[in-house]
């Protein structure tokens, strides 16, 4: 007699790899521990990057099969549009497609849900058509689900710029947000990027459920708001959520290059617990000022580090290269003789480093970062403390997480023009690899990683949401 067919998702992640890491990592717990299949759905706006692609091959091919849509028309869209807009219109104009994968889907599979991040809601219209239930995986923090959930109620009551409020933005169970430091796209409420975010908040209550990619030891207050539909929050009800993290990736590309290969020999040979590891995501950078600050206030430290390192951007831009991902190799932009001067205290590569690889080594002992979810939830379960220089999107909010809530970070300072001057860096990167300040940080990020395994164990808070996520989906199937 035939097997019945395996319970079968589909998941759009949309452009990018911040929100692509954490779903493959998801796709694999839903076949490894819940035997179901996956269908990844990539809108494109761009052929797809040698990341995108090793990452997604990383998944076992006989569970997890992929199909990246044809790249979808941008050329209408204002050269100066925010990066939110692309990525919120590559799902948007890619639905026509995703409705004939539906339509195959539906046909060969037992298809019981549809999950998408936080850009693709538009894409809950064809999972309504097909039938089929309509889930958010929510990639960071559960500070930043709370504003999307109230940004509705916000939007109608705050009038003028969120960024001229006097007060901060108090959200339930959260550490009070400055309104600079909220989510990018709403800096500018009459740019095209915060319609956009508005649009896709106001559809998150129409999801059926909401995994969020974080758990209750690193943001106690804003999970349990949540969790309980605090007072306050708007009068609709909102869909189950469901806290399933950290899911990370820590596996290896397929396909590592042969740099990847030679950063982890390097570090093989530094001593235990020396390196500072400085990595601004698939896309950050700084201006060219800014860069040089930070080459010479590594080298004034005197501290070991490794630095993916990204051509400075030319004018002020809001610190992404997400568009610009296959620059060529290069280090001109460097101050004169850096290199020569830190050879054997310091490592250079460019684009990409294997991080994940990099934070669970031995050697690394501080991490400079953008504050991307990702790369602080890899801090978190590899228990490595972190300086905090958040650049774009929703990192300006991480970092308070990070600093005032996780207590695992430090967030060096900028001078009036705001440049983070190379003292404040040599200081700062000192207190974290070897002064008692980076001993408190490091210890609390230790109870954080054993809090992470934990929740993740077979009877771990996180690994139960993640059940009872699964088996409402196959529920469904006996119904
Ligand atoms: N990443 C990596 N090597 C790099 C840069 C990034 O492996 O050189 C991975 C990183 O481990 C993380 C993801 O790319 O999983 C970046 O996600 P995050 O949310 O931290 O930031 P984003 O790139 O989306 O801004």
């Amino acid at each position: 007699m035939d097997q019945p067919q395996k319970p079968h998702v589909a998941i759009l992640p949309s452009p990018g790899l911040g929100h692509l890491n954490p779903l493959v990592e998801f796709a694999r717990r839903l076949v490894t521990d819940h035997d179901f299949t996956v269908t990844f759905v990539v809108p494109t706006d761009v052929p797809p990057s040698q990341a995108e692609k090793s990452i997604l091959y990383s998944l076992p091919p006989e569970s997890v099969e992929h199909i990246f849509l044809p790249p979808v028309n941008m050329d209408d869209l204002p050269k100066d549009s925010k990066f939110v807009t692309f990525l919120t219109l590559a799902v948007t104009r890619s639905l026509p497609a995703l409705r004939d994968i539906f339509r195959t889907l539906v046909s060969r599979r037992r298809l019981v849900s549809l999950v998408v991040d936080l850009f693709g809601t538009d894409a809950f219209d064809v999972a309504r058509e097909f039938d089929v239930a309509a889930y958010i995986f929510y990639t960071s923090t559960a500070m930043d689900l709370s504003l999307f959930l109230h940004m509705p109620e916000l939007d109608e009551t705050i009038l003028g710029e969120y960024r001229d409020l006097t007060e901060p933005v108090r959200l339930p169970g959260c550490v009070p947000i400055p309104g600079k430091e909220l989510f990018d796209p709403l800096q500018d409420r009459t740019n095209d990027a915060y319609k956009l975010v508005l649009h896709n908040a106001k559809r998150f209550r129409l999801a059926d459920g909401i995994m969020l990619n974080s758990f209750r030891e690193l943001e106690p207050g804003a999970v349990k708001a949540l969790l309980e539909d605090a007072p306050g929050s708007s009068n609709k009800p909102k869909p189950p959520i469901y806290p399933v993290g950290p899911l990370v990736n820590m596996k290896p590309r397929v396909k590592d290059t042969e740099s990847s290969n030679v950063c982890l020999a390097w570090l093989d040979k530094q001593p235990r617990g020396s390196v500072l590891f400085v990595s601004f995501g698939s896309g950050g950078t700084h201006s060219p000022e800014q860069i040089n600050e930070i080459a010479l206030g590594l080298e004034m430290s005197g501290q070991r580090f490794l630095w993916v390192v990204r051509r400075p951007y030319d004018k002020k831009d809001d610190g992404a290269t997400y568009f610009g991902r296959n620059e060529k190799p290069s280090f001109d932009f460097l101050p004169d003789g850096f290199l020569e001067r830190t050879k054997g205290v310091g490592m250079v590569m460019h684009p990409w480093a294997p991080q994940a690889q990099i934070l669970a080594h031995g050697s690394t002992a501080g991490f400079m970062t953008h504050c991307g979810w990702n790369s602080s939830l890899e801090s978190v379960v590899n228990g490595v403390p972190v300086v905090a220089w958040p650049l774009y999107a929703e990192q300006k909010m991480n970092a308070i997480v990070l600093t005032q809530e996780m207590n695992v970070a430090l967030r060096p300072k900028a001078s009036e023009n705001g440049v983070v001057k190379r003292e404040e860096i040599a200081k700062v990167v000192k207190s974290i690899i070897e002064g008692e300040e980076g001993k408190k940080l490091r210890n609390r990020i230790e109870e954080l990683k054993e809090a992470a395994a934990k929740t993740l164990s077979p009877d771990g808070a996180s690994t139960r949401a993640l059940y009872e996520a699964v088996t409402r989906w196959k529920n469904q199937l006996r119904n």
